[in-house]
């Protein structure tokens, strides 16, 4: 396998050289950037069969007890403690699994998995597997939300396109969103799911209340994004970021713009970054107006994202909406 030429650190986390003046209470206190490294190399030790069967042939290992047969995954025992330390050998189990229990969701992780976030993590009895294994989850429909995934859900093993041989390499997602041929198929890739067209909740008919609900909220919406855009503060929150967001609503549709550091409500766009959908458009307007996080929302399901990862242009919305609140405070 191709080794990845990325950096321990990537470079966007190392800081500028030179120093800055931050006021704190009407003093001036002078900032400056500095570093303190340490790095290291670690081994995965009697592991390293399986994370390489993982890395370079797509395989899940377990070790087989040669006496009472139990298959524990990942294979952790070279004797078995049962058997009075008899052998295991190492035999590879199937990718489809069952959930052991209900997995917690991550929504706000910390800096080294945010890019990763919401996720689920719980145990997976893999077919042909005794013992569970811990696994990070997601769904390939929007964002993972309480229910989706519970105790007893068969999942498929998903393998990244890039992998490097440590647990981020897999993952897995509800079989049921997939296609039997894709269950079927040893190895499946992250690549070979349909991330794009996830499947968006239905949305009512819309009577005359709900239009006229959409064009009263889009106006409100409309002047809280101007203070946006006249705080430093919340520019500063979408600085650098740029997303074309299609809003749809049971009364009709509009489009959110952030534009590095500028938002602007306009027309649904015919192409856009990706969408939301809330029956109610009050939903995001309060959470934009700092009455309840939008996050909250899509962790309650009144608002649904269509792609995971889009939890951090969420998460930014929020933060504008604070610092907009936080400055009226001052
Ligand atoms: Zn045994």
């Amino acid at each position: 396998m191709k080794q990845l030429k990325e950096k321990i650190i990537p470079d966007k986390y190392i800081p500028e050289a030179g120093s800055h003046i931050e006021t704190i209470d009407g003093r001036d206190y002078l900032i400056a950037n500095d570093a303190m490294y340490t790095f290291y190399r670690r081994t995965k030790g009697e592991f390293s069969d399986f994370f390489l069967a993982i890395r370079d042939q797509k395989k899940l290992l377990g070790c087989k007890c040669t006496q009472c047969g139990l298959v524990r995954v990942p294979p952790f025992l070279t004797h078995c403690p049962d058997c009075n330390f008899a052998p295991t050998e190492i035999i590879e189990v199937e990718q489809v699994g069952v959930m052991n229990s209900t997995p917690p969701i991550t929504y706000f992780a910390t800096s080294l998995f945010q890019d990763m976030a919401p996720y689920g993590r719980g145990r997976v009895i893999f077919r042909g597997a005794d013992t569970a294994m811990s696994v990070n989850l997601y769904t390939t429909n929007g964002i993972l939300v309480p229910g989706l995934i519970k105790k007893g859900t068969e999942v498929k093993l998903i393998f990244r396109d890039k992998r490097v041989g440590d647990v981020k390499d897999i993952f897995c997602v509800p079989a049921s969103e997939l296609t039997k041929t894709q269950i079927r198929k040893k190895g499946l890739q992250e690549s070979e799911i349909d991330w794009e067209t996830a499947v968006q909740p239905k949305l009512p008919k819309a009577n005359n209340n709900d239009l006229a609900n959409l064009k009263k909220t889009v106006k409100e919406i409309t002047s809280i994004v101007i203070e946006m855009n006249r705080n430093p503060r919340a520019r500063k929150d979408i600085a650098g970021w740029k997303r074309n967001i299609l809003v749809k609503t049971k009364g009709g549709q509009f489009g959110l713009f952030i534009r590095d550091g500028n938002i602007r409500v306009g027309k649904a766009p015919s192409s856009s970054d990706f969408i939301i959908v809330c029956e109610d458009p009050r939903t995001l307007l309060d959470g934009l107006a700092y009455r309840g996080a939008i996050t909250d929302s899509v962790i309650n399901k009144k608002l649904w994202i269509s792609k995971n990862m889009e939890f951090n242009t969420i998460f930014k919305l929020d933060r504008m909406a604070r610092s907009v609140a936080r400055t009226k405070k001052m």
